[in-house]
């Protein structure tokens, strides 16, 4: 089957959107040829962080639309680390749990490390586990974090060429930044890249922008990666979301990525969207993620 999506030369735009669907489809075509098999996913969710909220009801509707069996525990802002690791063991002991996910940020009493590692690492579709993060760096099959497992899914199906290329992420968090750079290193299709990873720290950003052929932005400021810091056809994936105030949107506010998208988009070859470019990608790989799971495709 060719999953490619077939670009003209003018449209620059990676429809993250059209991509994701096209993942959907094939996992329902999946199930339709396993209906032995019914993913189970459970989420967890602590406190009540608007954000997380909406991002938890996203993830329960695609499991309904998909048939997948899921558990949403909401659980109270002020529990304990244990009793919360309590919840994560009876999942790790459910066989009709395939995926844990603990949405992320956790209340200040919790050490979030202690309860990523309490997930066992064969029901970790979030891939944030460190058995999970050791095995992506070295190349061996592991469940990826979604967010650069979908970035890395576009830029395959859009037949970026990458091999070689250089490539620079900013932003070096364990979510996006790290995962993202370690992926594009392997000798994989999609990857295979010369890897630069830029963070607060680094000096002049511009200086490695400049020369990237590919850039990931992911650092959470709006609008960052402006036109002067890219060159003339560079593939610039956006993973930023940031709400910058607009009285002129009905709700007072707009959501806008990490690069200024309508300057970049001049001289870029292909940009993503926000919205529209990677976000729908993040929860079409974790339903990708959980699936392999109930397939024991990962950890046999
Ligand atoms: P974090 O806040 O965990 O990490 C941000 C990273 O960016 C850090 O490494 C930080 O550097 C770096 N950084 C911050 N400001 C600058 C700057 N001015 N110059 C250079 N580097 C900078 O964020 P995440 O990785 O979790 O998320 C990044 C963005 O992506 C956010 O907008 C988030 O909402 C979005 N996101 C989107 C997802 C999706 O599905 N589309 C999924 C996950 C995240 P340092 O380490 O030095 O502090």
């Amino acid at each position: 089957m060719n999953n490619n999506i077939k670009t003209n030369t003018e449209n620059k735009i990676i429809d993250g959107r059209q991509v994701a669907e096209k993942i959907i489809s094939e996992i329902k075509k999946e199930l339709k040829l396993h209906n032995n098999i019914k993913p189970g996913l459970a989420l967890i969710l602590v406190g009540n962080n608007p954000a997380s909220e909406i991002y938890v009801k996203m993830k329960e509707k695609k499991c309904a639309e998909l048939g997948y069996y899921s558990i949403v525990n909401r659980l109270s802002e002020k529990i304990t680390e244990a009793e919360l690791l309590a919840h994560i063991r009876a999942y790790n002991n459910n066989n009709k749990i395939h995926g844990i996910l603990i949405q992320l940020p956790l209340p200040k009493q919790i050490n979030e490390m202690n309860v990523l590692e309490a997930v066992d690492y064969r029901k970790d579709v979030d891939g944030f586990h460190p058995v999970n993060a050791g095995r992506l760096m070295i190349g061996e099959k592991c469940f990826t974090p979604c967010t650069p497992a979908g970035i890395h899914e576009l830029l395959k199906r859009y037949n970026v060429e990458t091999s070689g290329k250089n490539a620079v992420v900013i932003g070096r968090s364990n979510i996006v930044g790290k995962p993202i750079a370690n992926i594009l290193l392997q000798k994989l299709k999609g990857a295979n890249c010369t890897v630069t990873v830029t963070h607060s720290a680094t000096g002049r950003i511009s200086d490695f922008t400049k020369k990237a052929d590919i850039i990931i932005a992911a650092i959470g400021q709006a609008e960052f990666l402006k036109a002067n810091m890219i060159k003339e056809g560079a593939v610039i994936i956006d993973v930023g979301i940031n709400r910058v105030e607009d009285q002129t949107h009905p709700k007072g506010y707009r959501v806008v990525g990490d690069v200024d998208y309508k300057a970049c988009y001049k001289k870029a070859s292909l940009i993503t969207p926000v919205p529209g470019g990677v976000g729908p990608m993040t929860i079409a790989m974790l339903m990708k993620n959980t699936l392999d799971s109930a397939m024991k495709r990962i950890y046999p």
